[in-house]
């Protein structure tokens, strides 16, 4: 039985800074339940001064436990513990569901296992890519060794709070740095309960800290600290701009950006049997309620095959239902807050503003208390320049255009701003090979839409959507810096 109840879940108290909580500071903030809107809790955003700390414990921990300099192979033991801690933690789960957007069955079934083999697969890094040798002129030895940065800083968003850390921490701590992490101040519980569990794997205390607090305060002043040597961020462009120009003014640090996105579904009309396209379509843009990335957006249709596509994913869109995240039988996310909720209204007023019809949803569920749980919405008569098809809505829309051959549709499937990933679906090799070609995205899948847990594959957008990449031995190497040494005999 995985429904629990919201009154009775323990919440771990404020930062956790060297292996304790800590209350820090500064002032307090309320934390609201997505699926009611409800006040659960309150917390203090770290202050500059508690994130000095924090840093500070950090640098020294790696100075005295040994982390940096251990056997490879020790840090991959204590992350699969922890990636086994992870599985086990019933309290884990709850907190997520509770403080998130995924309801508990989701939780359990993908974010938990995910967000534990994320960390199994940078325990098998650990002990890899550690550096090169090159064929000198001389007498002499040409190496390259890779080490670790020291404290990276690391920034989450609201989405995915625990596989966005792991998706952090995994390889930095694999790589022997420590990590100052700071989760969005709308989903800040999860987080802290994962590091509690990685100390108790045997993490040396002060290796992984957790800051609670707003991006413009806490997270700033991560960024902008001196004993911070790279910093690894996912959220919005904006943001991520903001970052990126903190990193370079305190210190020229190098930074992992994972931005925005506003991917196309392009779809031939060789694709294949239209239930399975409508499936795969309706999940790309409603999972999380539409809060992913790499939500599929933007569908792009061949007009021959439109009508009927159409009309089943209207059909698939009716029968969604909302439900809140603490109940077993709930499938469908809510919207993080009203902010997101009025964000998503007004994105798709303008819609209609400007020609947008609504083929089905266009509001809020009506029966859902204070939660904001939007029903899945498709528009169509959209140009290229609508907001709709221009703006990252983080919200269940899709936009539907149709196309009459390879070069247009090519050509809408293009975007000014993002690049993090694009669907094109054909059972035509040619025709997908071209396209992939064509198509300015980080990431192309063909005839799927999604990763589903394949960590050796790296993520990263092109554009606005990112610089660098998350998952895969990549991001290891990311984690380290690398050192050129020449030796003479
Ligand atoms: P956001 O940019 O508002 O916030 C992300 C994090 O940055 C939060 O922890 C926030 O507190 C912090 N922050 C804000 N201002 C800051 C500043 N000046 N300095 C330091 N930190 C600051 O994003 P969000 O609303 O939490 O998340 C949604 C966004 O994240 C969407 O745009 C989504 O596409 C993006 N995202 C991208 C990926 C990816 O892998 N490309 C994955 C998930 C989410």
């Amino acid at each position: 039985m995985l429904s629990f109840d919201p009154e009775n879940v323990s919440l771990p108290a404020g930062h956790y800074i060297g292996g304790q909580h800590v209350q820090g500071q500064g002032a307090l903030s309320e934390v609201k339940r997505p699926s009611d809107g409800r006040v659960y809790a309150q917390l203090r955003d770290a202050t500059p001064e508690d994130v000095d700390h924090a840093v500070t414990v950090a640098h020294q921990a790696l100075k005295t436990s040994g982390w940096s300099g251990c056997a490879p192979r020790e840090r991959g033991r204590v992350l699969r513990r922890w990636a086994d801690l992870i599985e086990q933690d019933p309290l884990l789960a709850q907190l997520e569901a509770l403080g998130s957007t995924r309801p508990i069955s989701d939780v359990v079934q993908h974010e938990i296992p995910f967000t534990a083999e994320a960390i199994r697969f940078y325990a098998e890094c650990a002990d890899k890519y550690s550096g090169d040798l090159f064929p000198t002129r001389d007498s002499s030895l040409g190496m390259l060794i890779a080490e670790p940065y020291g404290v990276i800083g690391a920034i989450t968003p609201w989405n995915f709070p625990l596989s966005m850390a792991s998706w952090k921490c995994g390889p930095a701590l694999a790589a022997g740095n420590a990590v100052v992490l700071k989760p969005s101040e709308l989903t800040p519980f999860s987080t802290v309960r994962m590091a509690e569990l990685a100390i108790q794997a045997g993490l040396p205390a002060g290796v992984l800290n957790i800051v609670q607090g707003s991006g413009a305060v806490t997270g700033s002043a991560l960024v902008k600290h001196p004993l911070v040597r790279k910093v690894s961020f996912t959220g919005s462009t904006q943001t991520g701009a903001r970052i990126m120009s903190d990193a370079a003014q305190f210190g020229m640090k190098p930074v992992t950006l994972e931005l925005g996105g506003k991917s196309p579904q392009l779809v031939f009309d060789d694709a294949g049997d239209t239930e399975v396209l409508a499936q795969r379509i309706l999940r790309g843009f409603t999972a999380n309620g539409g809060q992913a990335c790499v939500a599929g957006t933007r569908l792009i249709v061949q007009r021959n095959i439109a009508e009927p596509l159409v009309e089943r994913l209207a059909q698939l869109c009716r029968e969604v239902k909302p439900g809140v995240t603490w109940q077993e039988s709930s499938r469908y996310a809510p919207l993080i807050d009203a902010r997101q909720g009025n964000k998503v209204s007004s994105v798709i007023e303008a819609a209609k503003a400007q020609g947008a019809e609504v083929i089905v949803g266009g509001a809020r569920f009506a029966d859902t208390d204070e939660g904001w749980f939007w029903q899945p919405t498709l528009l169509s008569h959209v140009t290229q320049d609508n907001p709709a098809v221009q703006q990252e809505i983080f919200g269940p829309v899709l936009t539907v255009q149709t196309f009459d051959d390879e070069e247009q549709g090519l050509a809408m499937a293009a975007h000014a701003i993002y690049g993090l990933c694009a669907g094109v679906h054909t059972l035509s090799l040619p025709r997908a090979l071209r396209s992939l070609r064509a198509i300015d995205a980080g990431t192309v899948w063909i005839n799927r839409y999604g990763r589903s847990g394949d960590f050796i594959i790296p993520t990263g957008g092109f554009l606005g959507s990112g610089i660098g990449k998350d998952l895969g031995r990549q991001a290891f190497q990311a984690c380290q810096r690398q050192k050129s040494v020449l030796i003479d005999f």
